[in-house]
């Protein structure tokens, strides 16, 4: 890894998982971790602000994107179009911070193979049981939709392998906690030097 290069995070779960806010809270108590705003064609939801959510773009202007290969990943995820903009990703890591990206496994995939030499979680419920209650607690979905997520889960849940670390979110501390350990234990690789460290050179 270059001197002064940020650390990369990929981060992936089922919806419902829980992943939203953990990376939320990881976000708002590290400030050398940024969380890399994706580009997205669906709508935003109540709240959601542009710039800081999601960038949130037209079909066309994100086929565009495509075509110019401005995109690290993108991936069609429940009838949406999610993508990492490049410059945005290495500009950060270039910039010395670590970075923290919420993606599905598709784009994980295309991560991968980019050898950015990344640390990949995935956030897993308790069980699926679990998952579907959640999903029905939250009250925002048809029937149609949960089976859907739910079938998409256990579609996610087959690529766990593919992942570096697994953290089960049970309880929602103990979850942040093991996050935050996987953080520091990047951190403290000896290829890693952090940004302004002038004893190796
Ligand atoms: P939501 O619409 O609920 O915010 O996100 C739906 C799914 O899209 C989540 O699994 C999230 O991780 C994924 N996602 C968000 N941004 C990106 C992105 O830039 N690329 C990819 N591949 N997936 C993304």
């Amino acid at each position: 890894m270059p001197k002064g290069r940020g650390n990369l995070f990929v981060v992936s779960a089922p919806s419902g998982a829980g992943k939203t806010t953990l990376c939320r809270e990881l976000v708002m108590n590290d400030h050398r971790l940024r969380h890399l705003v994706s580009h997205t064609t669906r709508q935003p939801r109540p709240g959601e602000v542009d710039g800081r959510d999601y960038t949130f773009i037209d079909e066309a202007a994100f086929r565009r994107m495509v075509d110019e290969d401005r995109f690290a990943e993108w991936a069609q995820v429940h009838g949406n179009y999610y993508g990492t903009a490049l410059d945005r990703l290495t500009g950060a890591l270039e910039a010395g911070d670590d970075v923290l990206m919420d993606i599905d496994v598709q784009g994980a995939r295309q991560i991968r193979k980019r050898d950015l030499d990344g640390v990949f979680i995935f956030i897993a419920p308790p069980s699926m049981e679990e998952l579907e209650r959640r999903l029905r607690n939250r009250r925002s979905d048809s029937d149609d939709v949960i089976r859907r997520r739910l079938a998409k889960a256990r579609d996610e849940l087959s690529c766990l392998n593919e992942y570096d670390y697994l953290v089960l979110n049970d309880m929602f501390e103990q979850a942040l906690d093991e996050l935050r350990c996987i953080i520091m234990a990047a951190r403290l690789r000896v290829g890693y030097i952090p940004p302004g460290y002038g004893l190796v050179t």
